[in-house]
């Protein structure tokens, strides 16, 4: 039996990933009673830290980056009391270097809305006009099937320095494949707000650090329960709503004011609910964590045109690359890809050409749906035929790609319902219980 609450019901919120947590730690900090089951021995699903012991140190599963316009999600880290643990840069800059003519420039938002800096030559890409930059509002005229590839043009210098490295880092997708739309919701919600929306921030010990461990400790402070190696098999429904929660070896039973929100991977979803359409084709990421140490002028981070690494990340003892819809490397062995990828981060800082240190290369070969426009399709939105369940994750219909900002929203949006039911609902007949038994001792109809 799990203590009562001062709101009916309790949330029941299955996978902490960060859309789990933040529909958990907004609850939580609401009053309500939440439990979060995770299948795993930790929290952070795609976005987490572990200890590499080849590298001996601690690295991420994969490089994030956060701006200061992702609202969502700087929201989520002020309240988990993280802000802190981000290194942020003092200034709006994104940089770059083109490691086949060895240019390098920073593209540098102006402080509004309006892009005066592109009428300034040295604040543009190198080799680019200021009408180029007026191409980027063919994206806001896109049809819902257009790709980015079809909607700017590929062969210009902006295209191949600025658009192209961008929407593949943003979306996840090829150019040629990726949702000319979705493009512009992520260039409109940041480039298009000017430098404030544009600082970039990096976890500074990790992401596990900054993003994960803290709500953990904020859930335990508000008495939330937390429950790993709990993985959910099925949910069971009656009279229309979600009526009990099948895990391996548990089934818990819900009470008339419960709620369940499902924050778990889309494929992991659509086994659970009946009927749930969701995105079913996935892209590759393929990070490599080098254990080398850049001098410390070298910038946070860089995007590399022109070779195979594509962001480049400066970590106190690593250096990390980045290498999104990576579909065209996902299967080359682990040493050729050292060797290709230390090579372009020589190029990119200037480093005399030694043997490649001691490597990590992670392939996350699902690591988020494809951003086309059929895909796009198949997203589902968070409310389902069942009042009490609610879905969250970065599959879920947000309006922005799969991302930690969007899987932020999502968590906010899931809590947000789960409240907006609750002030619909006629007060508790009594308080707010969950009883658990072990599965062995008792049988469900499944759904
Ligand atoms: C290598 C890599 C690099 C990335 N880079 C960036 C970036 O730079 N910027 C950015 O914004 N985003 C980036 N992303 C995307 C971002 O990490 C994801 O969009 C986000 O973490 C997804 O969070 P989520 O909570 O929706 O899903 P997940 O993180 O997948 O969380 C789901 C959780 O549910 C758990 N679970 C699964 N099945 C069950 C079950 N049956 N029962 C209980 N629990 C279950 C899982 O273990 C997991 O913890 C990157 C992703 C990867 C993989």
């Amino acid at each position: 039996m799990i203590a009562t609450a001062a709101k009916p019901g309790r949330v029941h919120v299955v996978g902490a990933g960060l859309a789990g947590l933040a529909a958990s730690v907004t609850l939580a900090d609401q009053g309500h009673a939440v439990t979060l089951y995770e299948s795993g021995p930790q929290a952070g699903g795609r976005c987490r830290s572990f200890v590499d012991p080849e590298l001996g140190c601690r690295i991420d599963n994969g490089n994030h980056l956060l701006l200061t316009g992702n609202a969502a999600a700087l929201a989520y880290v002020e309240r988990i009391g993280a802000l802190d643990s981000f290194e942020q840069s003092a200034e709006a800059a994104i940089p770059f270097v083109d490691i086949e003519t060895g240019e390098r420039w920073a593209v540098r938002p102006g402080g509004g809305a309006v892009p005066w800096w592109v009428l300034r030559a040295g604040r543009r890409v190198p080799g680019t006009r200021a009408r180029d930059y007026l191409d980027v509002l063919r994206l806001w005229r896109a049809a819902p099937g257009d790709t980015v590839a079809a909607v700017l043009a590929p062969d210009t210098v902006l295209f191949r320095r600025l658009w192209e490295p961008l929407a593949v880092a943003a979306l996840n997708t090829g150019v040629d494949d990726a949702s000319a739309r979705l493009l512009w919701r992520v260039l409109a919600e940041t480039i298009g707000r000017g430098a404030a929306a544009c600082r970039p921030m990096l976890a500074r010990e990790g992401l596990s650090e900054s993003l994960v461990d803290p709500a953990l400790s904020l859930l335990s402070r508000r008495g939330a329960e937390i429950r790993f190696g709990t993985r959910l098999k099925a949910l069971g429904f009656a009279d229309g709503r979600v009526t009990g929660l099948m895990f391996d070896d548990d089934v818990v039973d819900l009470r008339p004011h419960d709620s369940v929100i499902l924050a778990v991977p889309a494929a992991i979803a659509a086994r659970i609910v009946p009927r749930l359409v969701v995105p079913d084709d996935y892209a590759p990421i393929v990070n490599a964590h080098f254990r080398y140490t850049l001098p410390p002028g070298a910038p946070l981070f860089t995007s590399i045109v022109g070779g195979t690494a594509e962001w480049v990340f400066r970590k106190r003892e690593v250096v990390s690359v980045t290498v999104s819809a990576a579909d065209r490397i996902v299967d080359r062995p682990a040493e050729e890809l050292r060797d290709t990828l230390w090579r372009d981060v020589t190029l990119a800082f200037g480093l005399p050409a030694t043997a490649t240190p001691p490597a990590r290369i992670v392939k996350e070969r699902r690591a988020t749906f494809r951003a086309t426009p059929a895909q796009l399709e198949r997203r589902p939105v968070a409310a389902t035929a069942w009042p009490n369940l609610h879905l969250a994750g970065d599959y879920v219909d947000t309006g922005l790609p799969a991302t930690i900002e969007g899987a932020i929203r999502s968590g906010f949006a899931a809590a947000a319902r789960v409240r907006q039911r609750r002030a619909l609902e006629p007060a508790s007949s009594g308080p707010a219980t969950q009883t658990s038994t072990p599965i062995q001792d008792r049988q469900r109809a499944l759904p």
